[in-house]
C-alpha cells in the first residue's frame, strides 16, 4: 500500500489509458488522486465535433474507468467548463496540484494557461507531463530556432532525437475518497442534455447520427489492433498500406488521437520489428508529430492559407452537397466519401483522391473538406486534419503545390480489381448514406 504524501488532481483529455502515462504514473506517486475528466461541453456543442468522435469517446471512457477501478482508483466524470469544474473539487478537497499531458493545440495551450491562473490563486501547480506525441511538438527547431515547415528535414532530425522510456499502468493508485464518481451519459442521453452528477439540464446537443460501421473506441480494443498489426510482421504495410481494398493499415489513428493508444508504444513496438514495413510505419507516425509541431509554431493555419494561392476559390452549394454524399459520378471519389459517412474512417489514399478532387478539380476551398471531415472522422485531429488538407490543396508545406490526383488513375493503381468501389459503391450503402444527411 502506497503511503499518502499528498494529493492531485489529474485531468484526463485525449490520453484516455493506463498504459504509458507519465502524467498518471506521477499522480500515483504523489499520493491520493482525484483522477477527473470533463466532458467539456464548448468541445461538445462545436459544429464541427460529429457524433463518430463523441460515441468514441464514451465507449474510450466506460473502459478508463473499468481499468483505473482495477488499479484501485475511480475515474471522475463531469460536464461542463474543464477549468471551472477542476477549480470546484481543488476547493472542496483541498487538493492544490493538477497534472495533465501536455498539448499544444490552440484550445489546448488557451486551456492551460486558465488552469494557470486557478493554480496561482491558491499558490498550487500545474504539472504538464508528456503522453499525446512521441516527441514534444515544439522540441525541434530549425537552424534558425522556428519550428519546421518541410517534412523531410523534421523526419531526419525527429529520427535522431531521444526518446523517453515507456512506463507500465501503476502498480496502484490511491483514490481520493469521497467523490462522486458520475455516470458516463449514453450518446442520446448526452445529447438529452444530462448531468453525470444529474446537478444541471444541459441545453441538448444536435448531432448527425453516428456512422453504422464506426469502429469502438477503448484501450483494449487499441492494444488488440496494435498486437494484429504487429502480428502481421508489419510487413504487408510497404505493399498493401495503399491498396484500398486491403486493410493494410492499422487502423489506430482515432486511438492515437483520444489516446487510448500510446504513439510512444507504437514506435517502440514497430522499431523492435526492424524490418522495412515497420520502417514505412514509423514514417507515417512522423507526419503526425510533424503536423502537429507544424500547428503549433503556426496556429493560424487552423483558418488561414499557410502559403498564399493567388488563384480565388469557387463556391458552389449543390457541388458541395454532392461532393460530401458522394454522388459526384466519379467511382472513386463517391466510394470514399461513403465510406466515410458508413465508417466515420476513410483509407487514406482516398483521402488524398476526394481532397484533391475538391481543392484541384472543383476549385473549392479545403476549409470546407476539413470541416466535413471534422464532423464525420472518428480520428479527426486538428493538426493532422488541417496539416494534410492544406499539404493537398497546395496552400500547406507540400513541396510541389499544383500536385492532382487523378481519381481514374488512382483507381487504376490502388483500387485494380474495383474492390474498394464496389464495397461502397452498393446501392444499400448509397440509401443508409443518403438516411443519413
Ligand atoms: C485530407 C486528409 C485529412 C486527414 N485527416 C486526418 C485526421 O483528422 N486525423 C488523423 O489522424 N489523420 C488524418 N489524415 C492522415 C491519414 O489519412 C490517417 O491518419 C490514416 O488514414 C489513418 O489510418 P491508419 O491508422 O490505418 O494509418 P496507418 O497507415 O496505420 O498509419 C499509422 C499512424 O500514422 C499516422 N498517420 C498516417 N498518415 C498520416 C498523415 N498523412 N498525416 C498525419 N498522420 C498520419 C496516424 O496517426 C496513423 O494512425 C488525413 C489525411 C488526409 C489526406
Amino acid at each position: 500500500m502506497l503511503a499518502p504524501k499528498g494529493r492531485s488532481l489529474l485531468l484526463f483529455s485525449r490520453d484516455l489509458r493506463v498504459h504509458d502515462h507519465p502524467a498518471l504514473h506521477a499522480a500515483a506517486l504523489d499520493g491520493e488522486v482525484l483522477a477527473l475528466f470533463v466532458l467539456d461541453e464548448r468541445i461538445l456543442g462545436a459544429d464541427s465535433v460529429g457524433a463518430n468522435r463523441i460515441v468514441f469517446l464514451l465507449d474510450s471512457l466506460h473502459e478508463l474507468r473499468y481499468s483505473l477501478r482495477a488499479l484501485g482508483a475511480e475515474l471522475i466524470v463531469r460536464r461542463g467548463d474543464p477549468v471551472a469544474i477542476a477549480q470546484g473539487l481543488m476547493i472542496q478537497h483541498g487538493i492544490t496540484r493538477i497534472r495533465m499531458s501536455r498539448d499544444s493545440t490552440p484550445y489546448a495551450r488557451m486551456r492551460s494557461s486558465r488552469l494557470e491562473e486557478v493554480v496561482r490563486a491558491i499558490e498550487g501547480e500545474l504539472l504538464l507531463s508528456p503522453g499525446i506525441t512521441i516527441l514534444d511538438p515544439d522540441l525541434l527547431r530549425t537552424g534558425g530556432g522556428t519550428h519546421y515547415q518541410i517534412f523531410t528535414p523534421y523526419y531526419r532530425t525527429w529520427q535522431r532525437a531521444r526518446r523517453r522510456e515507456l512506463l507500465s499502468p501503476p502498480g496502484e493508485i490511491v483514490a481520493l475518497a469521497g467523490v462522486d464518481a458520475g455516470t458516463i451519459p449514453t450518446f442520446d442521453e448526452l445529447c438529452a442534455g444530462a448531468d453525470p452528477i444529474g446537478e444541471r439540464v444541459f441545453p441538448p446537443l444536435f448531432k448527425e447520427p453516428f456512422s453504422p460501421g464506426r469502429a469502438p473506441g477503448g484501450e483494449s480494443v487499441a492494444l488488440m489492433l496494435l498486437q494484429r498489426f504487429l502480428a502481421g510482421g508489419a510487413e504487408q504495410y510497404l505493399l498493401a498500406s495503399n491498396q484500398l481494398g486491403e486493410e493494410g493499415t492499422s487502423l489506430l489513428s482515432a486511438h492515437l488521437h483520444f489516446g487510448t493508444l500510446s504513439a510512444a508504444l507504437f514506435e517502440w513496438e514497430l522499431s523492435a520489428l526492424a524490418n522495412a514495413g515497420a520502417e514505412a510505419a514509423i514514417r507515417q507516425l512522423c507526419w503526425r508529430e510533424f503536423y502537429h509541431a507544424l500547428l503549433s509554431g503556426n496556429p493560424r493555419i487552423t483558418r488561414e492559407n499557410f502559403r498564399e494561392r493567388s488563384t480565388p476559390w469557387r463556391r458552389d452549394d449543390a457541388e458541395l452537397a454532392a461532393w460530401r454524399r458522394g454522388e459526384t459520378g466519379v467511382d472513386l471519389v463517391d466510394a470514399a466519401m461513403r465510406q466515410l459517412l458508413k465508417e466515420g474512417f476513410m483509407h487514406n489514399r482516398a483521402r488524398l483522391v476526394v481532397a484533391s478532387y475538391l481543392t484541384k478539380d472543383m476549385g473549392h476551398h479545403w476549409s470546407e473538406g476539413a470541416r466535413h471531415f471534422a464532423r464525420w472522422l472518428s480520428d479527426a485531429d486538428v493538426a493532422c486534419n488541417v496539416g494534410n488538407w492544406q499539404w493537398m490543396a497546395g496552400t500547406g508545406n507540400d513541396t510541389r503545390p499544383n500536385r492532382r490526383l487523378s481519381p481514374q488513375r488512382q483507381a487504376e493503381r490502388f483500387d485494380a480489381d474495383g474492390r474498394y468501389r464496389a464495397r461502397y459503391l452498393s446501392t444499400t450503402s448509397a440509401q443508409e448514406q443518403l438516411r443519413l444527411l
